[in-house]
């Protein structure tokens, strides 16, 4: 907590003068085209590894990135269906991340944790499948993706190609962000390469928008 305070007194010296204009501007709304859904780990900190601002990222987190189906009520299904319905949402990223206590719970068994996390856990993948914390973590990544088809208005925005639905890996130990390439059926290290290649692909998505405004516009 200690470094909260000193935090808010070095933020208001050093650097509020330069976010003055930009906050502002949002106190008029927010328009973030991106929802990042990942863990609540304080090792994982995805305004930093992303380089982005306020404004641009609405943020869920929870243990182990989670996302239960859509028939679940919880406090997930309402961010999303906010989120999807209110905010011009494009893209949704599940970031899961390597050491996560998440993954390592269920890999362990959650018989003896308590009621809420044995209930949350259930919602992860299955670590049968899976050799290592590693494996189990990713393929957490992509059945969460699968829970996120089962919402009505993502799984129609999804199939009429304006939504994307990305799955990222954070690596702790060394900064790196990788993503799920479906092709390959692995994730591949964001990098210059492939973010060229992810680049592309949100052009395109982002024309698509732009085409669909410009015919609804009278
Ligand atoms: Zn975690």
């Amino acid at each position: 907590m200690l470094k909260l305070v000193q935090g808010i007194l070095e933020f208001r010296k050093l650097h509020l003068s330069d976010y003055r204009n930009r906050f502002s501007h949002l106190a008029m709304g927010q328009k973030p085209d991106s929802l990042f859904i990942t863990c609540s780990d304080s090792r994982v900190v995805p305004n930093l590894f992303t380089s982005t601002h306020p404004g641009h990222l609405f943020v869920l987190r929870n243990a182990g990135n989670i996302i239960p189906p859509y028939h679940v009520l919880c406090s997930e299904r309402a961010s999303i269906e906010f989120a999807v319905s209110q905010l011009p949402i494009e893209n949704i990223i599940v970031c899961g991340h390597s050491n996560c206590g998440a993954m390592q719970a269920i890999m362990g068994g959650t018989e003896a944790l308590p009621e809420s996390l044995q209930f949350w856990l259930s919602f992860g993948q299955n670590p049968k499948e899976c050799p290592s914390i590693e494996s189990l973590a990713k393929e957490n990544i992509l059945k969460q993706i699968e829970h996120l088809k089962t919402f009505p208005l993502i799984k129609e925005k999804y199939d009429q190609g304006l939504l994307k639905l990305w799955g990222w890996y954070f690596d702790v130990g060394t900064g790196d962000t990788f993503a799920y390439e479906e092709e390959l059926k692995s994730f591949i290290l964001i990098d210059a390469v492939e973010g060229e290649y992810i680049l592309a692909r949100l052009k395109n998505l982002r024309e698509k928008h732009e085409n669909l405004n410009s015919h609804k516009s009278p």
